[in-house]
């Protein structure tokens, strides 16, 4: 998305210790701290650099504490769930305990916003300790201000000042520690509001994006659940720019996005084309889901489906549309059927066959639903079991059969047939007499 306003930003002083050639990304900016909005635009900022300090050297003991990976939050196989990895900055060797205090709290804050609650089973935490020669971050409380730590955070990215950077080389290499990362969060030990999003994939690590935030401003963490509804759920934002001109009228063609479209209530409901599965539904971000016009940053010519969800204001939940975004989002990551038993031997009778199956925990109790096959017959005895054995099969010849287990999220929030086949997962073992 090309830049509004404050995203043709004039060169700041890191850009220029960049120099002209260094390559550069574009990142969200957050709204400004007084006012609602999620986001003001973006701006092309270095990927590397930021205000130059020498970096000091680590003393022993603090490389020995650099670096170390802890799964804070173990959900299971890194195979099958969302890997989320948070990276403190600006935390000395003696801060780190409280970094993990701050990561913990910024988790609670994103699992608190729904559909994370409902799916919090599904995603793994990781933190990554980096160890910081000083306390904070440069640009905290004012542009002048330049720490030396890890990862290179700055205030005043772009002389904006609630644009938060960070040297994505620098945090690169600490994410790479963990064993996988689907979603990066830098945490910078400082309680001035900013943050950031780097929404382009990594093409080395495989994160879908990085997100930072203050750890110490209550804000941040709704920036940073804002970013991932871009990251994950790829999202179009829904706010737009009254009085700038080239944000007047849209007349591109329609977006790409699944909660952003050119289309009025009534010309989505007769084609049958974006979110008309949800119009005139009750939306938890208040109102009814319609086409309400403005968004992805156009004041005319573009619809959102609700007046203020997430992606328009902070604080304020996903609509339908983007809570079903965010469901097909994390299926991209994980898979709900993990075989416990080895499947690459053929079970006996002495042999049970095991899968694990992430609770759901929704204010509604609503479970997934697992039901197993013998030759693709399922066995409706079995249904809601995680463990069955070859013996309660009752084979009656020699052959080799084929037992499977589903495990199915019937999942009211996903309409759309095609993602709701994304939406269970399948083990299956040989087995015989
Ligand atoms: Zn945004």
């Amino acid at each position: 998305m090309v830049c509004a306003s404050a995203a043709l930003v004039a060169a700041g002083p890191a850009d220029a210790a960049a120099g002209p050639a260094a390559p550069r990304v574009e990142v969200e900016i957050p709204g400004p701290e007084q006012g609602g909005d999620a986001g003001s635009g973006h701006a092309l900022v270095p990927a590397a650099g930021g205000p130059a300090k020498s970096a000091g050297r680590l003393t022993e003991a603090e490389r020995s504490a650099d670096g170390e990976v802890t799964k804070m939050i173990d959900n299971g196989s890194t195979a099958d769930r969302l890997d989320v990895v948070i990276v403190g900055d600006g935390y000395t060797a003696a801060e780190l305990p409280r970094f993990h205090a701050d990561a913990e709290q910024k988790w609670a804050e994103v699992a608190a916003v729904e559909p994370y609650t409902t799916y919090r089973g599904l995603f793994n935490v990781w933190t990554v300790d980096a160890v910081s020669r000083e306390s904070g971050v440069s640009g905290d409380p004012d542009p002048a201000t330049v720490r030396d730590t890890a990862l290179g955070s700055y205030f005043w990215c772009g002389d904006i000042e609630r644009l938060l950077c960070i040297d994505q080389p620098k945090v690169d290499a600490y994410v790479a520690k963990a064993p996988e990362a689907d979603l990066v969060i830098v945490l910078a030990n400082s309680a001035k509001y900013g943050g950031a999003g780097y929404n382009e994939p990594s093409a080395t690590l495989g994160y879908e994006g990085i997100s930072t935030a203050s750890a110490g401003h209550p804000k941040s963490g709704q920036v940073a659940i804002h970013e991932t509804g871009h990251s994950l759920g790829k999202l179009a934002d829904e706010y737009f720019y009254p009085g700038v001109p080239d944000y007047e009228k849209y007349t591109g063609p329609e977006p790409g996005e699944s909660n952003s479209s050119g289309l009025t209530a009534d010309r989505m409901a007769a084609q049958r084309a974006k979110w008309y599965r949800w119009l005139g539904e009750e939306s938890p971000d208040g109102g009814t889901v319609g086409a309400y016009e403005g968004g992805n940053y156009y004041v005319t010519g573009l619809y959102r489906p609700t007046d203020n969800s997430l992606m328009r204001v902070l604080g304020k939940p996903f609509n339908l549309p983007g809570v079903e975004a965010m469901i097909a989002g994390f299926y991209q990551h994980a898979r709900i059927a993990t075989a416990l038993t080895p499947t690459d031997r053929t079970l006996r009778l002495r042999n049970t066959a095991k899968v694990a199956v992430p609770k759901l925990s929704g204010a509604d109790g609503r479970q997934l639903v697992v039901r197993w096959y013998l030759d693709g017959r399922e066995l409706k005895r079995f249904e809601g079991r995680t463990e069955v054995s070859v013996a309660e099969l009752w084979l009656f010849d020699l052959r080799t059969h084929r037992l499977s287990v589903t495990a199915e999220d019937r999942t009211p929030a996903v309409r759309d047939p095609k993602t709701i086949r994304t939406l269970r997962s399948t083990v299956e073992w040989k087995v015989r007499l």
